[in-house]
């Protein structure tokens, strides 16, 4: 179960009271969280800890990077508070993640990016291209190219300091491993977004839009079957690309605001699956075998390629 917000710890009472009540009836279900650190206090933060509840800080890069694009009502950058809540959570002991936005504020700074990640050391990194449409100061990105070639360079560098990049590594464990990820959001039949007024839908995306949630969760079916159109396995198109297997066809609410409909191809996204597969190719390469001169991988030899990929990182 995650708690998204806008910003959930507006709302700690309420936390509070879904965890106790989710776990009388089961003790085992996990939670995380989304947050934007400033409300964060230690008390939070023991209580968050205590319920080993995974949260992820919304934070875009060390304070000068942060601060031009996260501020407050006042037009203040918000960086220390963010990071106070951060250290909370750390010292509490939670498990913790970073969350940052690519966009104009830090796209050109991968480098200082990664450094200042390192330094925080959380247990996972995500590098998030930016969604909606060209109101989103983000999407004014200058190279989708240039940012998913550097996405890729930080992998291999945050793997080395023992952090994941969520997106990347999932992906790629499934090219090497042989699997499919028909679709990457779960919002395509694997999860349902409850909101106050008892409203259900699927996707957090539009969580404004009063008219894609329902009092009833009966409703949500029709919605699933639209998103799924979102899948590659849908679209003739793709059925050449090197990433089909994998690319589980990115945020179905970006294309329904850029093109209002799911099953087309979104090419701020699609360079980076189709480099994510070019790297899986390239560790496939340099770890087989060289007496499987065919290059037909039987489960054993991908076993073999992802412990090799993960001890040399
Ligand atoms: S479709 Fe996009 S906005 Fe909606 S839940 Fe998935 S990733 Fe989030
Ligand atoms: S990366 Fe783009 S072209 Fe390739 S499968 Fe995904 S949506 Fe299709």
């Amino acid at each position: 179960m995650c708690f998204f917000g806008g910003e959930p710890l507006l709302n700690i009472n309420g936390i509070k009271f879904a965890i106790e009540y989710v776990h009388e009836f089961d003790k085992n279900i996990q939670f995380s969280m989304v947050i934007n650190g400033s409300l964060c206090t230690k008390e939070i933060a023991s209580f968050l800890a205590k319920n080993q509840v995974e949260v992820i800080v919304s934070m875009d890069g060390p304070e000068e990077f942060h601060n031009r694009a996260r501020i407050n009502i006042n037009q203040e950058g918000t960086y220390r508070q963010a990071i106070r809540g951060y250290k909370n959570l750390k010292e509490a002991g939670c498990k913790t993640g970073i969350s940052a936005v690519i966009g104009p504020h830090n796209e050109k700074h991968f480098d200082k990016l990664i450094e200042w990640v390192i330094e925080q050391k959380p247990n996972s990194f995500g590098l998030c291209l930016p969604h909606g449409d060209e109101n989103n100061f983000a999407m004014k990105i200058s190279s989708f190219d240039e940012t998913h070639k550097k996405m890729i360079e930080a992998f291999d560098i945050l793997h080395k300091n023992g952090i994941n990049l969520v997106q990347v590594k999932q992906k790629m464990d499934a090219f090497i491993k042989g699997y499919a990820i028909p679709y990457e959001c779960k919002a395509c039949g694997k999860r349902i977004v409850a909101c106050k007024n008892k409203k259900f839908g699927i996707c957090e995306g539009p969580i404004t839009k009063s008219e894609m949630f329902y009092d009833n969760i009966d409703k949500l079916p029709k919605c699933i079957h639209e998103y799924k159109k979102t899948s590659p396995f849908y679209n003739e198109a793709c059925c050449k690309c090197i990433a089909y297997r994998v690319c589980g066809g990115s945020c179905v609410y970006d294309k329904l605001t850029r093109f209002g409909r799911a099953d087309i191809q979104d090419k701020c996204r699609c360079g980076l699956n189709k480099r994510i597969a070019e790297k899986s190719m390239e560790y496939i390469i340099k770890y087989l075998p060289k007496s499987n001169e065919n290059y037909i991988l039987n489960t054993e030899d991908r076993k073999n390629i992802l412990s090799k990929i993960n001890s040399s990182l």
